[in-house]
């Protein structure tokens, strides 16, 4: 069938992909990648011919040129197959924009799920799963994090939010500042041969030297803010400060 298929692949066992996935790789009239060696290793390892068909390379750096290309082929009635690097497309990943723009010419988009480092995070992490937020990546410069945390932080669900090895630690001495006993996960190597999980409060993460040695990918969750308990104490105290205050 025509259409725009976002196929999701391995976050690091080859064999993380569904029989499914491996159908539209091996049938579609076009295939697409964030990085054209990464799916075709991916396509060797699993015996998938190409059979002349050449993978387009489609990013976000170069998507004014692939873009285009992808959707005219679309509009030709193709079947066209875009996969990331791993993991879904779209979840910090490239896909978005060409998603968008097939749904705004009516082109039909069929999801082929599989691996999201943030469901297998949560799923392994012990959090609550029946709410949780997806925050990908914090902003880079300090101020905008503490802020960015800051926000998500007070939401009533599960936070899951993706970070580098090297920050992690910073981060968690930002959440710290915030809530030194806030629940905390750090899932690390999903799926792969050397995959951890660490739980702790913050402020004991933030002195854990597995933490400040971390490597490979990270994937850093929270647990939700407790509710503030609005005892009658607690409200006369809060009252009785801010009329001193006036
Ligand atoms: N689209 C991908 C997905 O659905 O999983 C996510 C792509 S994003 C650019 C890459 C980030 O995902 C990494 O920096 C890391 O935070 C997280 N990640 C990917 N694979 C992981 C793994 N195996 N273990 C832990 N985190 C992973």
């Amino acid at each position: 069938e025509s259409g725009l298929y976002l196929v999701a692949t391995p976050i690091g066992t080859a064999r993380d992909i569904t029989l499914r996935a491996l159908d539209v790789l091996n049938s579609a009239d076009m295939l697409a990648a964030e990085d054209t060696r990464v799916m075709r290793h991916l396509l060797d390892i699993h015996g998938v011919p190409l059979r002349g068909r050449r993978i387009l390379s489609h990013h976000d750096h170069n998507a004014d040129r692939s873009q285009p290309i992808l959707m005219a082929a679309l509009r030709d009635g193709a079947s066209v197959a875009f996969a990331s690097d791993a993991g879904t497309p779209l979840i910090s990943d490239p896909g978005f924009r060409l998603a968008r723009e097939a749904a705004e010419a009516d082109i039909r988009i069929h999801a082929i799920p599989g691996p999201s480092a943030p469901l297998v995070a949560l799923s392994v992490s012990g959090l609550p799963s029946d709410r949780f937020l997806f925050a990908g990546f914090p902003p880079a410069t300090k101020g905008q994090r503490k802020t960015w945390l800051k926000k998500w932080a007070e939401v009533d669900a599960t936070v899951i939010l993706f970070e580098s090895p090297r920050r992690v630690n910073q981060t968690l001495r930002e959440l710290c500042e915030i809530d030194p006993d806030r629940l905390t996960v750090v899932a690390r190597e999903l799926t792969k041969k050397f995959e951890e999980v660490i739980r702790g409060k913050a402020k004991e993460l933030a002195d854990d030297p597995r933490i400040a040695a971390l490597k490979g990918e990270v994937v850093l969750l929270l647990d939700r803010a407790t509710p503030v308990q609005a005892d009658d104490d607690t409200i006369r105290t809060a009252l009785r400060a801010r009329l001193a205050l006036m």
